[in-house]
């Protein structure tokens, strides 16, 4: 007996769009049942107009970042002086304002259609350094946060001890520090996953652990089979500093520490060398693009064509929140690899949406997650084929269209687990996403 029926008036199933699919849900939050050919809505079927995706994964967030947007366009810069403004709004996180924020931010991605969130958390501790009673306090709170909003979370604890190669960390940054990698893990193997919430790790970058700590965060991932996240080459200055240092380039040094494999996402990626993009691929280590931040940041393009075909996947994150759209990170993707090679059609619809779907649940350890199939988790958003953006084309063109042209503001619904989180444009948890955002930012700024 399903918990729950959809009709969906189209799906993408991977593939291909299908019109008319009744899509069962059982009472533990997956798909039961998908029924193709299914031309009106089953008796008592609930009705989703437009074309339903799996949910859409959010590969790498900072939750804290949503606080920039707009103050941090004002003038010139490079990457790292956009990053002294973000130490700034980091210095005023307290558990409970990080909380008020974060379930802003999460029903916003919600609103996205984002099912699921991979948070790269590393402010972990109280201004200069002090732990909270709880030294979990501020993961926990985004735990709660992703709760609050509806969606999934997994907490990619980041580990974060040095300011540069042999550089003790800086005023800002002892709020990131556990002191060692040791300590790190002593920490984060108190998190405890929950049913919508999976525990990962990262390492900040190869600046921010030293060499001889990377094989400690590598292991107790390793250990847990927990996906490891990790920065890597977004500036060149890193890649400086660290041949430098070590005499290799930062996806080396990852490799001769037992960093790289299928269970590890480097994110950016973007300033490689031919041996970086072989090393990569050949570990089946993942990519994790973020086009909106990348280009906001003025870093570069990253080669991610050439890493997909070495054999890294690809998956996809807001990073920075200068927007939230992943669809506008799908087809950025595409767009950026357009404007360098003065070619088009590198990637179709259907292998951006497997990036910000399938692959991206998978690089945050959920690999039955991301596809409309039985037994998959019942995550899935609706977005809209008649909106201004979207009308016109044919419903057979949906993922074209979808991936091309339509924006966060065309998704109508979003469902995690069977329960309905966003339902005809509005948040069902969250009563007013707009003021839940002004009210939580305006508190980090007085
Ligand atoms: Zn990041």
């Amino acid at each position: 007996m399903p918990l729950k029926t959809y009709w969906l008036e189209h799906a993408w199933l991977g593939t291909h769009v299908e019109p008319g699919v009744a899509l069962e849900v059982t009472a533990e939050g997956r798909i039961g049942a998908l029924r193709t050919g299914v031309e009106t809505p089953p008796p008592g079927a609930e009705v989703l107009r437009g074309l339903t995706v799996p949910g859409l994964a959010n590969a790498h967030s900072h939750a804290f970042h949503r606080a920039l947007r707009g103050t941090v366009q004002v003038g010139s810069g490079t990457f790292w002086t956009w990053r002294d403004q973000m130490y700034k709004v980091a210095q005023n996180l307290t558990p409970e304002s990080y909380f008020a924020l974060a379930r802003a931010v999460y029903a916003e991605m919600a609103l996205a259609g984002i099912t699921n969130v991979g948070e790269f958390h590393y402010v972990h501790h109280a201004p200069g350094g002090a732990r909270y009673a709880d030294p979990n306090a501020m993961g926990e709170a985004l735990i709660e946060a992703a709760a609050a909003a509806g969606i999934r979370i997994t907490l990619l604890d980041t580990a974060y001890l040095s300011a540069g190669f042999g550089e003790a960390p800086n005023s800002h940054q002892l709020r990131f520090s556990d002191g060692t990698a040791e300590a790190w893990a002593e920490r984060a193997s108190a998190l405890r996953p929950r049913e919508h919430a999976l525990i990962g790790a990262a390492i900040h970058s190869v600046r921010a652990v030293p060499a001889a700590e990377l094989a400690t965060v590598a292991g107790w991932a390793d250990e847990r089979r927990a996906p490891l996240h990790v920065h890597l080459s977004e500036q060149t200055a890193e890649n400086d500093a660290c041949l430098a240092a070590h005499g290799r380039t930062p996806t080396q040094l990852l490799a001769d520490h037992g960093v790289l494999g299928p269970r590890t996402t480097g994110v950016h990626n973007t300033h490689l060398t031919d041996t970086d993009v072989a090393l990569l691929g050949g570990t089946t280590t993942g990519t994790c693009m973020c086009p909106t931040t990348e280009r906001d940041l003025a870093d570069g393009i990253g080669p991610a064509t050439r890493l997909q075909h070495a054999g890294s996947p690809l998956s996809l994150g807001s990073d920075s929140h200068a927007v939230i759209d992943l669809l506008e990170e799908a087809r950025a993707m595409e767009l950026n690899e357009r404007l360098r090679s003065r070619t088009r059609g590198h990637w179709t619809a259907n292998a951006l949406l497997t990036a910000a779907t399938e692959d991206g649940h998978a690089a945050l350890g959920l690999p039955d997650a991301g596809r409309l199939e039985v037994g998959a988790l019942a995550d899935f958003t609706t977005i809209a084929l008649d909106s201004v953006r979207t009308a016109g084309p044919p419903a057979r063109l949906g993922a074209e269209t979808a991936v091309f042209a339509a924006t966060a503001s065309d998704v109508r619904h979003t469902v995690v687990g069977g329960r309905h989180v966003v339902r005809d444009g509005a948040h069902t948890l969250v009563e007013d996403v707009p003021s839940a955002l002004a009210e939580s930012i305006a508190a980090l700024r007085a």
